[in-house]
């Protein structure tokens, strides 16, 4: 304010890290934000936020932001600046080119849950009907798609069951995989808010997060499970449920697919399954999960929240089917206080997987192989779809390597530090002829790119995020965009140089279209954002102003599907020379690769990465408070300084993978989940020894 001087008007907006979707106003004098107030009538935080939102927004007029799209033929070339018709027409022509050489299904795109819905609606749609392919991919990839899979395989839609003011009439709230403190801190405020008020609260983590105990808050049961066991975990607590039938039988009859239960019921409650025999993989004793089971089961309304830490393993998928067994069996689902809650990590991962951005789903979840869905598709936009999945984003990057993959759009998503394996992400990218991206910095993906297409922030664009509630918010422009352009009018520039002859003038038209071909959309608009501040989808006939629960009555499936969770162990082995396991996580005051945090001058980021070393592991190594040390793995190394803390237990190291210096993805394995191939982040065999610095 000293500097800029006092406010003269305020936009309402949306903040553009974390799922939560703080709404704010944006205190503006001309075209310069001279300050972001919380807004006390945004619902999903209700006049709270924050260090991110309130104060990282500097990246947006950064110097390192580049602003003019820039060629180059070779990736060991000097970039050339030109003019936004030149690069946009390169990109067309080079890609068209590579079509006609290697194929239809040569090249592909990315989209970020960075992105409004707007853009990505149009790069799946320029995939689709410019590209003629299915070859369009999200960074859901490498975080939520295991949730995608799991909660609309068992309750049949992709997404969280509740609002945000459901957790004030839980009894019992387990927190799986989570850390709500540094990752969603308003929610976790909330959370705590209720905790001090006498709910229980069940941790399952690898690591003592900070709402173990934390000021008056103690969990009741913290299970300090081995990372990669979660299944063992809760597949033992649904065998007490089982076994002790705690379950809900008015529930399971009227709900759900009975035949199934009965089968999943068999299954679990099998000796191999006790909290005895898992104890043996998970090193959780016995007696805490079984009172951790039944506490859950005994709830008046029993919450589930979970994070990355179960989707970001090679059984993913099969975790979150794990969660939504516990959660049917006990009759938690269908009413405000209970339900299966994904807190997404980016601000709009729940919208980029709701508009089609995955290689085998139409917007709303519909299969590509759905041909009444493509016929409503391709009438709209008078092109053919192909019936085919396309390719995710390591196959992308295989079939590169393979020499079959030539050509990559990618919009907002840095792949080469935030997917697993860098080295290989490397040689894909390397591999192919015409990489271009789209972006605010020069990140790293960019050091392979032959095209750059400079992007523009949430402060100058319109639009709309869907929170980790199914919340759709708008972002509003308060500035004109410093590259010229907004990001949908980027993608549609390219769009039309492949003479696909878009004719958007507002990403309101976008929104529109949007509801004209998704079901869970159909009542969204502009307007009726305006009128109502927000929408829970489902927006429809039957709910106009919105869903803030689902499944009140009857799943979206029908019956809901109880699966069979047989744990299998990750392949990734410790060892003699790797006999660590190292797992990640985020800090408070940086976001993801740090690509924003990091560039915002009116706050100072102190933070490093750190490894966390149990005292024990530590003393083993020489290595004391503050040293530097190299962490290696079977696929790399890289090097940070250590703090020594009984957080983690022994055996186990953590980090988080902000910085670019320390690049924590260059240990990471390229196992996956064996249902969407989202990487397993979580799980990595390490050595860790003293080191002398980078
Ligand atoms: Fe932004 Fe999330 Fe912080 Fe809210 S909690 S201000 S959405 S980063």
């Amino acid at each position: 304010v000293a500097e800029i001087g006092l406010p003269e008007h305020s936009v309402v907006t949306t903040c553009a890290y974390c799922g939560v979707g703080c709404a704010f106003k944006a205190e503006m004098k001309g075209e310069q934000v001279v300050r972001m107030v919380p807004w006390k009538d945004g619902k999903a935080n209700r006049g709270h936020s924050c260090v991110k939102g309130r104060f990282a927004w500097g990246y947006a007029t950064h110097k390192e932001r580049i602003l003019k799209p820039m060629i180059r033929g070779r990736i060991d070339e000097p970039w050339r600046e030109v003019s936004w018709a030149e690069a946009i027409g390169h990109s067309a022509a080079e890609f068209r080119r590579l079509q006609q050489k290697f194929g239809m299904r040569s090249i592909g795109g990315i989209t970020s849950s960075r992105c409004t819905n707007e853009e990505t609606f149009l790069v799946q749609k320029l995939v689709r009907a410019g590209f003629g392919n299915n070859n369009v991919d999200t960074c859901a990839r490498v975080c939520h798609s295991p949730t995608g899979y799991g909660l609309k395989t068992t309750f049949g839609t992709s997404a969280g069951t509740q609002d945000f003011d459901s957790v004030e009439q839980s009894d019992v709230v387990v927190i799986i995989g989570a850390n709500p403190t540094d990752g969603h801190p308003v929610f976790a405020s909330r959370l705590k808010q209720r905790l001090r008020r006498g709910a229980k609260l069940i941790v399952i983590d690898p690591r003592r997060t900070d709402i173990v105990r934390s000021p008056h808050i103690e969990a009741a049961y913290h299970l300090p499970l081995k990372p990669g066991t979660n299944v063992a975990v809760l597949t033992a607590m649904a065998h007490v449920i089982v076994t002790e039938r705690l379950f809900d039988e008015a529930f399971v009859r009227d709900r759900c697919d009975v035949a199934e239960f009965e089968d999943w019921a068999e299954f679990v409650a099998l000796e191999q399954h006790s909290p005895e025999a898992s104890e043996q993989y998970s090193g959780v004793p016995a007696a805490l999960v079984r009172g951790a089971a039944r506490l859950y089961a005994a709830a008046g309304n029993g919450a589930i929240y979970y994070g990355l830490g179960v989707t970001e393993h090679s059984q993913g998928s099969t975790t979150v089917m794990a969660i939504a067994n516990l959660a049917m069996a006990t009759g938690n689902v269908g009413r405000p206080g209970v339900g299966v809650n994904p807190l997404r990590g980016q601000n709009n991962v729940q919208g980029a997987c709701d508009m089609g951005s995955f290689p085998h789903e139409l917007s709303g979840y519909r299969h590509v192989s759905d041909g009444e869905a493509r016929d409503m598709f391709e009438k709209l936009w008078g092109k053919p779809l192909d019936e085919e999945p396309g390719l995710r984003i390591p196959n992308m990057l295989d079939a590169a390597v393979d020499g079959v993959f030539k050509g990559l759009y990618i919009q907002g998503e840095d792949i080469l530090q935030s997917d697993p394996n860098t080295r290989h992400v490397a040689a894909g990218l390397e591999a192919m002829e015409c990489v271009v991206v789209h972006d605010l910095f020069l990140n790293e993906t960019a050091n392979y790119a032959h095209v750059f297409l400079p992007g523009s922030t949430f402060l100058e664009k319109n639009g709309t995020f869907t929170n980790a509630e199914r919340r759709i918010q708008q972002v509003r422009r308060v500035m004109t965009p410093m590259n010229g352009l907004e990001d949908w009018e980027i993608t549609q520039a390219l769009a039309n140089a492949l003479d696909l002859g878009w004719t958007y003038t507002h990403p309101s038209q976008i929104m529109d279209e949007i509801a004209a071909v998704t079901p869970s959309f159909t009542g969204v608009s502009y307007e009726r954002l305006d009128a109502l501040g927000s929408i829970q989808w489902p927006c429809n006939d039957k709910a106009p102003a919105g869903t803030p629960v689902m499944h009140m009555d009857h799943f979206v499936r029908g019956k809901g599907k109880f699966v069979r969770t047989e744990y299998i162990p990750t392949d990734e082995r410790t060892g003699p020379r790797y006999p660590l396991l190292l797992t990640t996580g985020r800090i408070l005051s940086q976001y993801n690769v740090g690509a924003q945090t990091r560039r915002t001058d009116n706050i100072v980021w102190h933070e490093e990465d750190l490894l966390e070393i149990h005292p024990h592991d530590a003393e083993q190594r020489g290595i004391k408070e503050g040293d530097w040390i190299k962490l290696a793995s079977r696929a790399g190394e890289t090097t940070l300084r250590a703090t020594i803390t009984e957080r983690v237990a022994p055996g186990v190291v953590y980090t988080t993978f902000h910085h670019p210096l320390t690049q924590a993805n260059v240990v990471t394995t390229e196992y996956s989940d064996w249902a969407t191939n989202c990487p397993e982040y979580k799980v990595t065999a390490v050595q860790v020894s003293p080191s002398n610095g980078p």
